[in-house]
């Protein structure tokens, strides 16, 4: 039975009989004075796994005991080490291991990614996106189209959503893509938007895309590691995402892409380096390029050990966890629970909090996306003043995830509790 007002002991008790509850063990919580702060920026930032800091020691031991022969004896040998993720992540996006791969950035990597899949062609130039996609995508996009020559007033068509809404319409999406026809290029959307936590169709949306002859790829920032995905049975053509968001591999760390198979021996434009040339004779420093054959032909350098450590450590929490279906069971109560607390300090105090993340399962991850009504930045500053972390945008929206791997049910009612003394 729920009660009406919110109750830590009740929270205590459903973090008791959760058996997931024990993972929230093996992260750093950022402290507020002295004491573990109520985190729920895991959206921006994930928190620091326990074991970030030994994986990162042994591969500064590995570095200080072999030098350059690290490459080859480290413990874990460098030539390799992007090939140790391969499994973890691909189980974490829905792909075989071959289909992707940790490099770079994100933003770096959605430009590469563009050339081998916005190569515009006499009238087949356009790409279809979400308005009010983060701002790095646009940027992305436009740089882009004008790049190759296009313009960017035309050639970039932007889904909107409908007057006085939040949210954009999956019916709005596919008759844009299937009114630009033959005269699209790409679609490329974020899998769930940063600022309202909307989980897009992403099928439905790449079904349209190749219904009119068009690539279809998704940027997957607030998507990986927050809801199960399932990249190659959708047949999507190729995504990238940063690992230091639901991934919790650090600040700036290395991030991934995911290229359909069947693109890895197709002629697509691609931008080469060595570290994409086949890994038996890479080192015979021959002049032509041969390529990998799998995703990581798209690779160019070599690998960020020390990004790719902590990521390693982190991959590996997701499966011990179980996997993404078994944390996406928990982060729905988890953000339901969020939902029904808000709920309940709406009730206590009458303010007027408007939750604009749709509240159907299949729309959302564990992000809310809370509109104040009426209230400032002293809000933000009470909160913060209490030890809530959360995301503050103006006029008064607050983004707020609570993450399956480390938030608890006590966490998101104590954040209630001082909501509702903050409103009070
Ligand atoms: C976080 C985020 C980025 C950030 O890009 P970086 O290249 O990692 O700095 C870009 N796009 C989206 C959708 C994001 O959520």
């Amino acid at each position: 039975m729920q009660s009406h007002t919110i109750s830590i002991s009740e929270a205590k008790a459903l973090d008791a009989e959760d058996p997931l509850s024990g993972f929230r063990k093996k992260f750093i919580f950022s402290q507020h004075n002295g004491k573990d702060a109520l985190y729920f920026t895991g959206n921006s930032l994930g928190l620091q796994p326990k074991a970030a800091k030994y994986a990162l020691q042994i591969e500064l031991d590995d570095w200080g005991e072999h030098g350059v022969e690290g490459h080859f004896r480290a413990r874990n040998p460098w030539m390799h080490y992007h090939e140790l993720l391969s499994k973890n992540l691909a189980d974490i996006v829905g792909a075989k291991p071959s289909e992707v791969v940790a490099m770079n950035a994100l933003t770096v990597n959605l430009h590469l990614l563009l050339v081998s899949f916005y190569s515009p062609k006499d009238s087949r130039k356009k790409i279809i996106c979400e308005a009010n996609a983060f701002p790095s995508d646009r940027y992305a996009l436009l740089s882009q189209i004008e790049f190759h020559g296009g313009n960017p007033e035309t050639d970039l068509i932007e889904i909107e959503p409908r007057e006085g809404e939040n949210l954009i319409l999956l019916e709005d999406v596919l008759s844009a893509i299937e009114e630009a026809g033959d005269e699209l290029k790409t679609v490329m959307m974020g899998g769930i938007n940063y600022y309202t936590g909307q989980l897009h169709n992403i099928e439905a949306i790449t079904n349209a895309a190749h219904e009119v002859g068009a690539f279809c790829g998704f940027d997957l920032a607030h998507a990986a590691g927050n809801v199960p995905l399932n990249l190659h049975d959708l047949g999507i053509d190729f995504a990238c995402w940063c690992t230091y968001k639901y991934m919790n591999s650090g600040p700036g760390s290395v991030g991934g892409i995911f290229i359909h198979e069947k693109h890895h021996n197709s002629r697509l434009p691609r931008l080469e380096g060595w570290w994409g040339h086949d890994k038996e004779t890479r080192f015979k420093m021959t002049p032509d390029y041969i390529s990998m054959g799998t995703a990581e032909s798209w690779q160019m350098s070599n690998a960020p050990i020390f990004n790719m450590a902590i990521h390693n450590v982190s991959l590996n929490i997701f499966k011990e966890a179980g996997g993404m279906e078994v944390l996406r069971e928990r982060s729905l109560r988890l953000t339901d629970y969020l939902e029904q607390t808000i709920g309940k300090v709406v009730e206590a105090t009458s303010a007027n909090l408007e939750i604009i993340t749709p509240c159907n399962h299949d729309n959302r991850g564990c992000q809310l996306s809370v509109v104040a009504h009426g209230q400032g930045r002293e809000l933000f500053d009470t909160l913060s003043a209490n030890g809530v972390i959360v995301d503050w945008r103006d006029p008064a929206v607050i983004r707020m995830a609570p993450v399956p791997l480390y938030n608890s049910f006590e966490d998101i009612a104590r954040f209630g509790l001082i909501l509702q003394d903050a409103l009070n």
